[in-house]
């Protein structure tokens, strides 16, 4: 798969005192819908500044587009939005990204192909002074897409909008992706990542916890809740298990959670339990939310 994006073994550190990102590595590649999911102060908006060449690294590399072209170049192949929206207020949509097209010597017709992408046409003549904050966040999101980016950077795109803004942005990155450009989009709101990415890189305090597919993260592990008329038969049973991380009391309610380390189907553990004389009263196979993934991965280190 083509490689868009290398980062390895970055560091920066703010004033010889934040160590804002740690030894980061990943490789972003083409055509998938990347998530940097982490907290406020995890280092999100200091990775992408790196590598958007706005903020200094301290230590490692980054190479776009597998090394081929220096960062200057391989730039014009990059749209971001990694700040708030800056257009002149007194300007309509279409002249403003007219003016970003004669800046960047990119043709006018442009304009209208990305109005349409991010549903501002029939406002297009309209001074940007009258837009919401979602129509403004649309119009930087046609003006990142002007010159036809290989990959869409996009910092919090949702911040501050309303419920109905925030759903008009998702559908938008869900259409952009669709349509084969690659996106890397930093957000501290896991349900975002989970509705509009195919992969995740979870980062807390500067550190790498998971990279992977959302749906990976999601199904990765799984647990049972059992209960039976003896528990201490039926947890020596379980000790014997194979493919059995842990076993957890759940809240004196008679209840065992099961962890696992490997896949285990029900029907499976049920029969080994009966083979050991154990007759359950209650099974049933969870597996986490991402919800519940991020917060371990969050909490527990
Ligand atoms: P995120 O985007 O995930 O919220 P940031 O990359 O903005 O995280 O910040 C990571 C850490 O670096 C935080 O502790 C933040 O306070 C610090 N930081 C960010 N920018 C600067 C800066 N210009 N000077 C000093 N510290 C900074
Ligand atoms: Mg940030």
């Amino acid at each position: 798969m083509e490689t868009i994006l290398t980062i390895t073994n970055l560091n920066k550190i703010y004033n010889k005192q934040v160590h804002a990102v740690k030894n980061l590595s990943l490789e972003i590649h083409k055509g998938n819908v990347y998530g940097i999911l982490g907290p406020n102060g995890s280092g999100k908006s200091t990775t992408l500044g790196i590598v958007l060449n706005v903020v200094n690294k301290t230590s490692g590399e980054y190479s776009w587009f597998g090394g081929t072209t220096q960062t200057h170049d391989a730039l014009k192949r990059v749209g971001a939005i990694i700040e708030r929206p800056n257009f002149y207020p007194y300007m309509t949509a279409k002249e403003n990204l007219e003016l970003v097209c004669k800046i960047k010597g990119i043709n006018y017709s442009k304009v209208a192909e990305k109005l349409e992408i991010v549903g501002l046409t029939e406002r297009m003549d309209s001074k940007f002074s009258t837009f919401s904050l979602g129509m403004k966040q649309r119009l930087a999101i046609a003006s990142a897409l002007l010159n036809d980016p290989e990959i869409l950077i996009l910092d919090e795109p949702t911040n501050g909008l309303d419920p109905q803004g925030i759903h008009q942005i998702r559908d938008i990155i869900r259409l952009i992706a669709s349509q084969g450009t690659t996106i890397l989009l930093a957000s501290h709101l896991l349900d975002e990542v989970e509705k509009v990415c195919t992969h995740v890189l979870v980062l807390r305090k500067g550190e790498m916890l998971y990279s992977g597919t959302v749906d990976g993260m999601t199904n990765k592990k799984g647990f049972f809740e059992l209960k039976s008329g003896n528990l201490e038969t039926l947890k020596s049973a379980l000790e014997n298990h194979q493919d059995i991380e842990k076993i957890v009391e759940a809240n004196g309610d008679g209840r065992l959670l099961v962890y696992l380390k490997n896949n285990l189907e029900a029907e499976d553990l049920n029969s080994y339990l009966f083979q050991n004389n154990i007759v359950l009263q209650h099974l049933v196979k969870r597996k986490h939310s991402l919800e519940e993934q991020f917060l371990e991965l969050t909490n527990n280190h």
